[in-house]
């Protein structure tokens, strides 16, 4: 096993980061979710902090492997107010697409350092992105089609709360 380089473990760092974060902006709605009575949204985006916690732990766990080190961050301090609940879900959305968006870029960090480890247990994440796009993207395209009436909002609670 060749040693992990600072650069790669650097980022992975940033990423542990970036999802710790991830989940404090999931909690953060919520908990707006909560306040505006939609306990279904609100079960929902709390299940979804939770899976960016088990994120958190996957990368820890894997510096763990290489016998690297893990080194903790300042995080964000996430939004406390959304444009209504569909606002909620699309910035949900674009959060997610951001992610993508560094996954793919530690990806090309791991391949340019020859780090097929690396790359490998990325892969996971890379494949767990497109499932973070789609359910965001179905349910951002679910607010669109039934619009914003009380009885819509209602429904999509419902529906969200069997998560
Ligand atoms: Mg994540």
């Amino acid at each position: 096993m060749s040693a992990i380089t600072p650069k790669m473990v650097d980022s992975i760092n940033d990423q542990i980061r970036a999802e710790l974060e991830s989940a404090y902006i999931y909690f953060s709605m919520s908990a707006w979710l909560e306040d505006q009575n939609l306990k279904g949204m609100a079960h929902w985006m709390k299940k979804q902090a939770k899976e960016e916690m088990e994120h958190v732990e996957k990368f820890m766990h894997y510096l763990y492997e290489r016998g690297a080190r893990v080194v903790f961050e300042a995080l964000e301090k996430p939004a406390a107010e959304f444009d209504g609940p569909a606002g909620v879900f699309r910035t949900a959305l674009k959060h997610e697409r951001y992610v993508s968006g560094r996954i793919d870029k530690m990806m090309d960090l791991a391949l340019a350092e020859k780090d097929h480890m690396t790359a490998s247990m990325l892969k996971w994440f890379v494949d767990e992105q497109v499932e973070e796009e789609a359910s965001a993207d179905e349910i951002v395209k679910k607010f669109e089609f039934l619009g914003d009436s009380a009885s819509s909002i209602y429904l999509l609670d419902r529906e969200l709360g069997q998560r």
